[in-house]
């Protein structure tokens, strides 16, 4: 059966460029086209949006956002040994699929797109933890990506979406949910890819709000959590001291108990301390 789109299947596509597998790069391919088109539509209503796709590989997220009606995507892809059979998509959705050869990590193209945008990947997990945190605390908010629908680890997905008092709360919630809604919106095995990676996997979808849930210093905020989840089992006024002399005062000010332990605080008792601390 030909795809809507006129491609060959994608196993097709890996034998005919040689795309096995490589396991530095993280690379485990969705290769059922209707669970790509799936993970787009959690994107929500692509027309009308650019979007940004990190790590395409041999493009079957690739296709079902186009295929989804996105305006123009642009992805970035550091095997250049993918290269080829995204130039075949490219040819099929005459100007709407750029493809970028690089890293991530190391070159950001979301000035090159029109707002609205959205951002949508299956990447390494390290890598798009990384992204993601680079993401969340951009200079100014609101950033100019309007959605992020990302793959990741189960574990991961968790940490992101976790409430105050489970053990996945942390950092990336916190960072995740002051600025935006945090969802968890497909589940998938290790079979869904090719080859299994061990763990099962989970998209994550976050909207961007227009404003913090609760006015907060951002550099403060980031530094606050992080030195409260470095130290997790400790004792907030221990954890915490290095930040501030007085810091059981502090503490008490934002309407936290010094013996209190990070995983309990929730985020408004945070963004509290931060904007107590910054006032000195
Ligand atoms: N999106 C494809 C799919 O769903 O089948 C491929 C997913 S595979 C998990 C991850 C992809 O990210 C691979 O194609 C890999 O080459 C690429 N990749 C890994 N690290 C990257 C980086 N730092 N920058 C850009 N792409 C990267």
């Amino acid at each position: 059966m030909s795809a809507i789109d006129g491609l060959p299947p994608l196993r097709a596509v890996i034998a005919e460029h040689g795309l096995s597998a490589k396991k530095a790069l993280g690379q485990n391919f969705l290769l059922d086209l209707n669970l790509t088109a799936k993970i787009a539509r959690q994107a929500g209503d692509l027309s009308g949006l650019d979007v940004l796709e990190i790590g395409p590989g041999p493009g079957g997220l690739t296709r079902g956002l186009l295929a989804e009606g996105a305006r123009k995507v642009l992805a970035v892809e550091k095997d250049a040994r993918c290269l080829p059979a995204l130039a075949q998509i490219a040819e099929a959705y005459p100007g709407r699929l750029e493809v970028v050869e690089g890293d991530a990590l190391e070159i950001n193209p979301l000035e090159r797109l029109t707002p609205p945008i959205a951002i949508c990947a299956n990447l390494p997990y390290n890598v798009g933890t990384e992204l993601l945190v680079r993401w969340l605390t951009p200079e100014t908010w609101p950033p100019v990506w309007s959605s992020l629908t990302l793959m990741f680890q189960r574990e991961v997905a968790e940490r992101i979406c976790a409430a105050p008092g489970s053990k996945a709360y942390g950092r990336l919630a916190i960072l995740a949910q002051w600025r935006s809604e945090a969802r968890i919106v497909m589940s998938l095995p290790p079979e869904a890819f090719t080859p299994p990676p061990k763990i099962s996997s989970a998209v994550v979808h976050l909207t961007a709000l227009p404003e913090p849930r609760f006015p907060a210093p951002a550099k403060r905020l980031e530094r606050v959590v992080a030195a409260a989840f470095n130290q997790r089992r400790k004792m907030l006024r221990a954890a915490l001291k290095g930040l501030h002399p007085q810091i059981e005062e502090k503490l008490e000010a934002a309407g936290i108990a010094p013996t209190e332990r990070a995983e309990q605080v929730p985020l408004e008792r945070f963004c509290a301390l931060a904007r107590v601390l910054e006032e000195g």
